[in-house]
């Protein structure tokens, strides 16, 4: 469908034809966005400094609508380099879920999916028109719903891998019945430290770099390419999500991961903004994460309770940022409760 020859940095135009082709055989309503050549899409709209080439400031958001966007600009795919893309759908809190896609001439590898069937479909879809090779790997790099309650509609050919504390956590979650009717898959295969896949002339790392946002978080790096998908150990200006973390070891998580040789950086949600903004938006992240643990820890050092806590934090400069009002108290307790070392 496409050759390795049209695969170009954020955004080509060969990708917006392929993304029109992909969103017209996938869904009606998909319509994707257009990247321009040269230049990032993902952060298109109003709002967006529309027209300023080059020097066009994104607003620093999560959410769509704050860009002028509406959920009929989605689901998107968009190119990071060669063969490596990235799936873009979105969440119903208004931000977006990002899934990587590599292909390689051994099959293809996909890290974290979508929150339904539907959607996870959509994704699945657009692989079968960007090659014949089939799904050969899906990486649970979260356990949490919104990337694994769509598991079912991948192929059952392909091998799910996760961390050994997602196996645990959705081999439980298989046992019960899920009210909405969907089947948990349970990953075949544990990464406990790291894997490395040779698929075709491709190498993939696949990282566990310890607890972050859930017990059991994954990275996918891919060292040639230079690609780096975060999954939710990076979400891109959303108030950090901690109602499950790790919140101290998160930010040691984060320190390694920082570290990482990355061109390419993908979060796990949020907009794909031009690459050196991503890799200064992941050290901005770390930022975030130190700021709200040590405002909580200057808090709890006082010694009052979570209820009088709550009244009294500040949060700074991250107030603004996606989702505070709704991630900012669980934050709080989570917090309290590392600190308490109440956290197993
Ligand atoms: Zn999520």
């Amino acid at each position: 469908m496409i050759s390795r020859t049209f695969g170009c940095r954020w955004g080509s135009f060969a990708i917006a034809l392929l993304a029109l082709s992909v969103a017209a055989l996938v869904s009606t309503s998909a319509r994707p966005q257009q990247p321009e050549p040269g230049r990032a899409g993902g952060g298109r709209g109003r709002g967006g400094g529309r027209g300023a080439r080059g020097g066009e400031v994104l607003i620093p958001t999560a959410l769509i609508s704050e860009r002028g966007l509406t959920a009929n600009d989605f689901p998107t795919l968009r190119s990071t380099t060669g063969d490596v893309y990235v799936w873009q759908d979105v969440h119903n809190l208004g931000f977006l879920t990002n899934n990587l896609i590599v292909i390689t001439s051994a099959g293809v590898l996909v890290a974290d999916g979508q929150g339904s069937p539907e959607a996870t479909r959509k994704l699945v879809e657009a692989v079968a028109l960007l090659t014949h090779q089939p799904i050969k790997y899906v990486v649970v790099c979260s356990e949490h719903g919104d990337h694994t309650g769509g598991n079912e509609a991948f192929p059952a050919t392909a091998t799910f891998i996760s961390s050994p504390a997602t196996q645990a956590s959705l081999a439980r979650a298989a046992k019960a019945p899920d009210s909405n009717g969907r089947k948990t898959i349970v990953p075949n295969e544990t990464v406990a430290d790291r894997r490395i896949l040779k698929m075709g002339g491709t190498e993939i790392h696949i990282l566990n770099n310890g607890r972050s946002h859930t017990g059991g978080d994954l990275q996918v790096y891919l060292p040639q390419e230079k690609v780096l998908f975060t999954s939710e150990t990076f979400s891109h200006r959303i108030f950090p999500s901690m109602a499950n973390a790790y919140p101290t070891e998160w930010i040691q998580t984060l320190k390694k991961v920082g570290q990482i040789d990355a061109a390419f950086v993908v979060p796990g949600h949020g907009f794909l903004d031009p690459a050196p903004t991503m890799r200064a938006e992941l050290a901005e992240f770390e930022k975030a994460l130190e700021y709200v643990v040590g405002e909580v820890r200057r808090i709890h050092t006082s010694g009052v309770s979570v209820e009088e806590g709550l009244k009294q934090v500040d949060w700074g400069p991250y107030r603004g940022w996606s989702v505070a009002e709704r991630n900012g108290p669980p934050a709080f307790r989570r917090i309290y409760d590392d600190l308490d070392g109440k956290l197993k």
